[in-house]
C-alpha cells in the first residue's frame, strides 16, 4: 500500500517543481505550450514523479519495466495503461507495463478556446494536460502492482489519485480530434461532402470522423450495402480536403 497523502497546496507546489525540472531536463519541452515532445520526455516525467511525489516508491519497490509510448491511435482516451492479464503469476522483475499518452489531445489542446479539465483539475497549458494525464496513468501502474488489477471507476483508484494528486474525476475534458475538426473545418458526422480523388469529384457523406473522415460514397460496384440495398465505397479523407455539399 502507498500511505502518502498531500494537501492541495503541497500538490500544486510539487507540480510546479516537476514542471520546472522538466523544462530544465527535456530538450523538447521548454515552455507551457511546447510544440515538440519525444518518448524520452515521458521517462523524465516518470523519474520526476517518482522522486517528487512518490518518495522513490518505484525505485525501491518496482523491479519490472515500463514502456512509455506517445500514441497517435488513442482518440477518445487521453492515456492508457496495459499489462499482462496474468500479472499475478509473473515474477516481479518480469512485469511489464505499456503506458500510452495520446498525442492527439496534446496537439489539439489549443485549437479550441475553452476551459479544459483533466481529472477535475483545470489544465491551463499543454504541459498541464500532459502532467495530469500522466498522473492518472501512474496511478493505474501503482494499482496494478499493488492489487494485480486496476480500474479508475472504482473506489481504491479514486482514493489513490485523490490522495496523491488531488484529482477528483476519472475523465477529461480535453479537445478531441473530432471537436477540433468540427471547429476548424465545420464538418461533422452525417454531413454531405465532396472531394477530389484521382482527378474526379466524388460525393458522399461522413460516416465517422476523427483525425481522418470516413466518407461513404454511392457506388454501383461498392462493397458496402445499406439497409435499403444501396451500395457504397468507403474512402478515408483528411478533413482539410473535404468540401461541404448540399
Ligand atoms: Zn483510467
Amino acid at each position: 500500500m502507498i500511505y502518502i497523502k498531500y494537501d492541495l497546496k503541497t500538490i500544486d507546489e510539487k507540480r510546479a517543481l516537476i514542471k520546472n525540472k522538466l523544462f530544465e531536463r527535456s530538450s523538447n519541452i521548454k515552455s507551457e505550450n511546447f510544440d515538440r515532445i519525444s518518448e524520452k520526455d515521458l521517462y523524465i516525467l516518470y523519474e520526476l514523479y517518482d522522486e517528487i511525489f512518490l518518495q522513490n516508491w518505484f525505485k525501491q519497490n518496482f523491479k519490472g519495466n515500463i514502456k512509455f509510448i506517445l500514441s497517435r491511435q488513442l482518440t477518445r482516451a487521453a492515456g492508457n495503461t496495459r499489462t499482462r492479464k496474468n500479472i499475478a503469476e509473473i515474477e516481479s522483475e518480469n512485469i511489464e507495463f505499456e503506458v500510452k499518452i495520446s498525442l492527439n489531445h496534446l496537439i489539439n489542446f489549443n485549437k479550441i478556446n475553452r476551459t479544459k479539465y483533466v481529472g477535475g483539475i483545470e489544465a491551463h497549458s499543454i504541459t498541464d494536460s500532459l502532467m495530469l494525464v500522466f498522473e492518472h496513468e501512474m496511478c493505474h501502474v501503482i494499482e496494478f502492482i499493488l492489487y494485480n488489477k486496476s480500474s479508475c471507476s472504482k473506489k481504491p483508484f479514486k482514493d489513490l489519485i485523490y490522495n496523491l494528486f488531488g484529482q477528483t474525476e476519472s475523465t477529461h475534458k480535453l479537445v478531441s480530434s473530432y471537436e477540433a475538426n468540427v471547429f476548424e473545418y465545420g464538418i461533422k458526422q452525417g454531413d454531405r461532402v465532396k472531394f477530389n480523388y484521382k482527378g474526379k469529384c466524388i460525393s458522399g457523406f461522413i460516416q465517422r470522423i476523427n483525425k481522418r473522415a470516413t466518407v461513404m460514397c454511392p457506388d454501383l460496384h461498392g462493397s458496402y450495402i445499406d439497409k435499403f440495398g444501396r451500395r457504397y465505397s468507403k474512402y478515408y479523407v483528411s478533413p482539410e480536403s473535404l468540401l461541404k455539399s448540399d
